[in-house]
């Protein structure tokens, strides 16, 4: 495949020329630097790549430009060069028009001029854009397979696990694709051994566990060291956030993680009002970030164990991995947030992962293409994945119960799904059955107004209905609300004062335990959202330093 593109377009000579040296000083190795002096001549350039097929992964344009300005350029250019990161080079007098285009067009960044030094001002910017839209297009030549059915719920498993690990894979129905046939037939694998996944240079596996798949990918599934200073539990936003100030403030720090890291986030397809990314960002952009940051900052993070015990042992606190394997620390912090909780409904648990899916990932979105979808839920996270879901199927229906958004839902998300063409709310509505023989076919929703039922087809159901904590492996000493929320600091002491054994009182992140600490969602009266639990999980970091010195 040929070296994807990077296409500056600047009518003033010496403007054109500096950001074309400083692009191809710093990426000329890897992309090829194109430079256009106008919007129409760009847009030919593109139009060609294009018909070439070749990739192009970012536009530098000028936005005063005489024939046509930078954003209309931009705005065109979608048609051949979708994904493509786009950029534009302004005055600081056109602030106001950059900022317009984030909404109007998507642009991604705008950078004012001049750009001195590069190493600050520009290449920082260009790495972040690049990063991204590699991560979108995927080099696919060193990829890992998965060969399954449709509608099985282990292969949706596993697809969910590589994608939310950020590892590139390409998938075959066995039913659909010719090549997941021959890879089946090659591999000498009857159909109950499905899913198959091929990683390069490892055996092929045959419906694997969570455990032998992250362990053949390479992943870090066991802690290095007997003891820590810290070890978080939870790899959401407040685990990651834990342990990049934990570990860069001198702890060694494990974190461990079940599932992905990224936590709720990182099935959020658009988080828009996370500080200083005017854009928003996708849960899994955020997620790929701070994971950079941890390992930066060299905490170490093991993947796919599920903590499933809590002893206190003397000054040490242990948590016991299912199966085998636990880790001792000097302090502990709990950040294992919510997971959304499960809807009672006939015939649902058989076609879980099936067509019925809590939560959704991009990669599920676009396997609805033109079909109808069902979404369950009033909450943002509902309208953003009707949103998300909306850009591939041909209608989205948001199943609500109540009559009205506005309670649950934020007005930006709801301005959205009202003027979304694609996008139907159905108020007064609950999913009371679904039907479906192998996957999800049909579902029968019913009006709680009149009691009627109506029965629709359909093989897409998400389900966003609220989220409960599971903190049950934590045994009785850690103290916690009706719900399973914990206790911590003043909450800890009204909810049950006894059970605090120290003369000082709890920190304020602390639960009944000293040493152990929450943050996040899992958190009694936390706030339920990205920034509070990033907020909470730095915080956690300054507490554990205080508690360290007390023993
Ligand atoms: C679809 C969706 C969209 C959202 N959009 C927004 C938004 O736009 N803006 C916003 O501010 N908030 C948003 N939220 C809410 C936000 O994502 C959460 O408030 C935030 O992720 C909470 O972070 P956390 O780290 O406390 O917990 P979580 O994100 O829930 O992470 C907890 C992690 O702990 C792991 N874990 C749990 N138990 C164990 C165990 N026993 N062993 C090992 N690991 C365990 C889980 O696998 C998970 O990765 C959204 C949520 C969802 C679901």
């Amino acid at each position: 495949m040929s070296r994807p593109t990077i296409l500056t377009v600047d009518d003033d000579p010496q403007v054109s020329a500096a950001i074309t040296r400083d692009l191809a000083s710093q990426y000329g190795a890897e992309y090829r630097i194109v430079r256009a002096s106008s919007g129409p001549e760009a847009l030919d350039v593109l139009r060609a790549l294009n018909l070439r097929g070749e990739p192009i992964a970012l536009i530098a344009a000028d936005q005063r430009m005489p024939q046509m300005t930078g954003i209309e350029m931009l705005k065109q250019a979608r048609v051949y060069a979708d994904g493509a990161k786009q950029l534009l080079l302004t005055a600081y007098a056109d602030t106001d028009v950059a900022i317009n285009a984030i909404n109007d067009i998507g642009l991604d960044y705008y950078l004012l001029k001049p750009w001195d030094p590069p190493e600050e001002q520009l290449y920082p910017i260009i790495d972040d854009l690049l990063d991204d839209w590699r991560k979108a297009h995927p080099d696919h030549t060193s990829d890992v397979r998965v060969i399954g059915h449709r509608w099985s719920d282990r292969s949706h498993e596993i697809k969910m696990f590589l994608a939310r690990n950020h590892v590139p894979y390409r998938w075959y129905d066995v039913e659909r694709d010719a090549e997941g046939e021959r890879l089946r037939t090659l591999a000498k694998a009857a159909p109950e051994d499905l899913p198959l996944v091929l990683v390069p240079d490892c055996e092929t596996l045959q419906s694997p566990s969570t455990l032998s798949l992250a362990a053949a990918l390479g992943l870090h599934t066991n802690a290095h060291q007997p003891l820590y200073d810290l070890c978080i539990v939870g790899g959401g936003p407040a685990g990651l956030a834990a342990a990049v100030y934990g570990a860069s403030e001198g702890l060694s720090t494990v974190i461990v993680e079940r599932e992905a890291p990224g936590g709720q986030a990182g099935m959020s397809s658009a988080i828009e009002n996370y500080l200083g990314f005017p854009k928003g960002l996708s849960g899994s952009d955020l997620a790929h970030r701070a994971i950079a940051q941890v390992s930066r900052f060299g905490a170490e993070m093991v993947l796919a164990r599920d903590v499933v015990g809590f002893e206190t042992r003397g000054p040490a606190r242990a948590v016991l991995f299912d199966g085998s394997g636990e880790i001792e620390s000097r302090a502990l912090v709990v950040a294992t947030g919510v997971s959304y909780r499960r809807l009672e409904v006939t015939g649902l648990a058989e076609l879980t992962g099936r067509g019925v899916y809590y939560g959704t990932t991009v990669g599920e979105a676009n396997q609805c293409e033109g079909d109808v979808v069902y979404v369950i839920g009033a909450a943002n996270s509902a309208g953003q994945a009707a949103l998300n879901l909306s850009q591939f199927a041909k209608q989205v229906v948001l199943v609500v119960r109540a009559g009205t958004l506005t309670q649950t839902m934020s007005s930006y998300l709801i301005a959205r799904i009202t003027s979304a063409p694609n996008v139907v709310v159905r108020y007064h509505s609950t999913v009371v059955a679904v039907h479906g023989a192998g996957h999800l076919e049909a579902l029968t929703l019913a009006d709680t107004e009149t009691g009627t039922t109506e029965q629709v087809g359909s093989s897409w159901l998400f389900i966003f209905i609220g989220a409960s904590p599971r903190t049950d492996w934590l045994g009785p000493d850690v103290v916690r609300d009706e719900n399973g929320f914990l206790a911590t600091g003043q909450d800890l002491l009204q909810v049950d004062s006894t059970r605090w054994s120290l003369t000082r009182p709890p920190f304020t992140l602390e639960t009944s335990v000293p040493g152990v600490f929450a943050a996040g969602d899992v958190r009694l009266n936390s706030m339920k959202r990205v920034a509070s639990a990033v907020g909470e999980g730095a915080m956690s970091v300054y507490l554990v330093h205080r508690y360290l010195a007390t023993i």
